[in-house]
């Protein structure tokens, strides 16, 4: 069976090995062709998938190996899921200082996407709290990167792509927080122009903010949907509260027939998302679970698309691009083939270590189609167009269909990286952006 990513793009290994032990990689120079580390596959396209090489599985290798309870640093093999690690922290007072919508990723993916959270405006990806990593290559060379030695491979690594070796173990500062509670607050927005003024003042006070948008609205609606922001809450037992979280999940029984999902009922799911919130404002306390992974509660939602699987796209515009962030909904609603909400964040100014890494000063707007063959291509070059135009970018993790020509115009960095390269190591997305153009 081949592996397949989140999106359920399948990939096409020849073989594939996993690690349990820091030593067993010492194999590598040994293993025949190309390889690609995988974490938990929560990629959604094909930058975690190898045509015809060597997976080499990481999410056994999940051991702690050091926590320094006085300063909130933490070391761990690289396998280690977000999820474990905050049943380890959150008890003792500290938090992962950025997190993505899911916890089932694990540290080594979350770095070579440099993945960002909810917090982007404030502490950057989570690169920027990254403090060492042990790279393998596959020569054999068994590397300590940082800031202060290998600089240029500590860099190329972070939004690396699982391209420059295998991150083994990394070293990461962790947050410190009082509460195992979120204070949030839902406001209802009426349009994007709403979006704009609730994000410009929140920033400065609210650690979080997000927005799920109903992408099919249009005129003197386009963009209305939830604003969320939150921070985290104070005093209280930390170890009870969090103890108390347990995050139930429901698990999609069966593939969804392909004919659930059409315009008609992801309307209706938009709206009826939009109006479940009567008041303006609603204040909440809440759980990890709920406030930063929703979607985790429904194990495998991937597959309410159906065997097709789905794309997500996620791209950013540049802060003063707004037209072009309107044009791109005017696009998707008229496309009809956008889906469920929408999800709308400013990202800051704070600049990652990272070379490859995705975010800029902009707005990042991630929202999923069902895969609909040619005609999700035809509806994503058009959104490319207006992307590049505006000097965007789009988001590895997430891409499926970004041709070599919009890679290569948007990451012009790319060549540089390609020298940081481990030769041996390759994926899908690698090989189809990286075709000269
Ligand atoms: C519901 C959901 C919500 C999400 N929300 C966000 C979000 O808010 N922000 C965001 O940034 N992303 C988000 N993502 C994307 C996800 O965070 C990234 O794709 C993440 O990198 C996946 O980690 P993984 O462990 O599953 O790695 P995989 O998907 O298996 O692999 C990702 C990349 O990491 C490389 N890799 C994995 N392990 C190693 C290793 N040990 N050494 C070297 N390379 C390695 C792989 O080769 C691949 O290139 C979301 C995904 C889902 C499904």
């Amino acid at each position: 069976m081949p592996t397949q990513s989140w999106g359920r793009i399948n990939g096409q290994e020849k073989d594939s090995k996993s690690l349990h032990w820091r030593k067993d990689a010492a194999k590598l120079p040994q293993w025949e062709g190309h390889v690609l580390p995988f974490g938990l596959g929560r990629s959604y396209g094909d930058s975690c998938l190898i045509d015809g090489g060597t997976l080499i599985r990481m999410q056994d290798l999940n051991k702690l190996r050091h926590f320094d309870a006085a300063t909130g640093r933490l070391s761990c093999e690289a396998g280690l899921s977000i999820a474990d690690l905050l049943k380890f922290s959150v008890p003792k007072g500290w938090m992962i200082p950025v997190t993505p919508g899911t916890k089932y990723v694990t540290l080594g993916g979350a770095i070579a996407n440099d993945v960002h959270g909810k917090n982007h405006h404030l502490r950057g990806t989570i690169g920027c709290h990254i403090l060492e990593i042990e790279l393998m290559r596959s020569n054999g060379e068994h590397l300590l990167c940082s800031l202060q030695n290998e600089e240029a491979l500590f860099r190329a690594t972070i939004g690396g792509l699982g391209l420059t070796g295998i991150i083994l173990s990394c070293t990461i500062q962790l947050m410190p927080i009082e509460s195992a509670w979120i204070d949030a607050e839902m406001i209802k927005m009426k349009n994007l122009e709403e979006f704009f003024e609730i994000d410009n003042t929140s920033d400065k006070d609210y650690e979080y903010t997000v927005a799920w948008i109903d992408c099919m609205a249009t005129g003197e609606n386009r963009g209305r949907g939830i604003f969320i922001r939150g921070n985290h809450a104070r005093g209280g037992d930390i170890r009870r509260d969090f103890k108390k979280q347990k995050g139930e999940i429901i698990r999609m029984p069966i593939d969804a027939p392909g004919f659930s999902l059409n315009k008609l009922s992801v309307k209706a799911f938009n709206f009826a998302y939009y109006n479940k919130q009567f008041s303006k404002l609603k204040m909440i306390r809440q759980g990890f679970d709920p406030f930063f992974y929703p979607l985790d509660s429904v194990g495998e939602w991937n597959r309410i698309y159906g065997k097709q699987g789905f794309l997500q796209y996620q791209c950013i515009i540049p802060t003063h691009r707004t037209d072009d962030l309107k044009q791109l909904f005017d696009v998707i609603a008229k496309s009809g083939q956008g889906s469920f909400l929408a999800v709308l964040k400013r990202f800051g100014t704070m600049k990652s270590p990272g070379l490859m890494s995705f975010p800029q000063p902009g707005y990042t707007l991630a929202l999923d189609f069902k895969n609909l063959g040619n005609k999700s291509a035809a509806l994503f070059a058009e959104l490319d167009k207006i992307v590049l135009r505006s000097g965007g970018r789009l988001y590895p993790a997430k891409d499926a269909l970004m041709s070599a020509l919009t890679f290569q115009t948007s990451y012009p960095q790319w060549q540089e990286f390609e020298k940081f390269i481990d030769p041996r190591f390759t994926s899908m997305f690698w090989e189809r952006v990286s075709t000269r153009v």
